[in-house]
């Protein structure tokens, strides 16, 4: 709609039914996916979450995450792996991951498992609110002109 294309959407049950209304609210870039080298996918993903939280800042917020690591390898893996994150998301990163002691692990996530624990790894990715941000989708239809049907 707002690309200029007449919109028609016809939705067999409730709007943002079916896999959306399942999400986790993560608005993510896709640490997962990097892990299994989808490369391309993490990087649109994460400019999607960029532009996600510019466009709508009164549902979506920067959250940070943190992973603990139980050997010095995964210490040095996931805090590769998450700098390269970063540096995917280019001008619309979310804010540096970080290296952090065993000890401000622990403060972060108290009930952690600690035997072996040797550090943590602390980075950022987003989370919004799935369900408003369908209305919201609904409403500027609307507004352009377009027409939205459900049952
Ligand atoms: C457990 C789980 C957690 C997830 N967590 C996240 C997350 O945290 N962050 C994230 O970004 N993504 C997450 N995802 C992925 C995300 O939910 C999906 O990528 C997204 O919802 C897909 O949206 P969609 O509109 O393509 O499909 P859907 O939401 O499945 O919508 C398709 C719609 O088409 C309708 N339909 C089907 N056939 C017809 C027909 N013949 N006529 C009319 N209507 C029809 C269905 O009723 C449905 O409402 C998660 C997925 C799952 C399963």
């Amino acid at each position: 709609m707002t690309r200029g294309y007449r919109t028609l959407l016809l939705e067999q049950s409730d709007f943002a039914k079916s896999t959306s209304s399942k999400a986790t609210k993560l608005l993510h870039g896709g640490v997962r996916y990097l892990a299994q080298g989808d490369v391309a996918l993490v990087r649109e993903a994460s400019v999607e979450r960029g532009l996600l939280l510019k466009n709508a800042q009164h549902l979506s917020r920067n959250l940070s995450f943190v992973i603990p690591a139980y050997s010095w390898w995964e210490g040095i893996f996931y805090t590769i792996g998450l700098k390269l994150y970063d540096w995917m998301a280019g001008r619309l990163s979310l804010g540096s991951s970080k290296h952090i002691s065993r000890k401000k692990t622990l403060n972060l996530l108290p009930g952690l498992k600690e035997d072996h624990l040797t550090a943590g790894i602390l980075y950022h990715d987003g989370q919004f609110d799935d369900a408003r941000l369908a209305v919201n989708l609904m409403q500027t239809i609307y507004d352009k002109g377009g027409v939205a049907l459900n049952i």
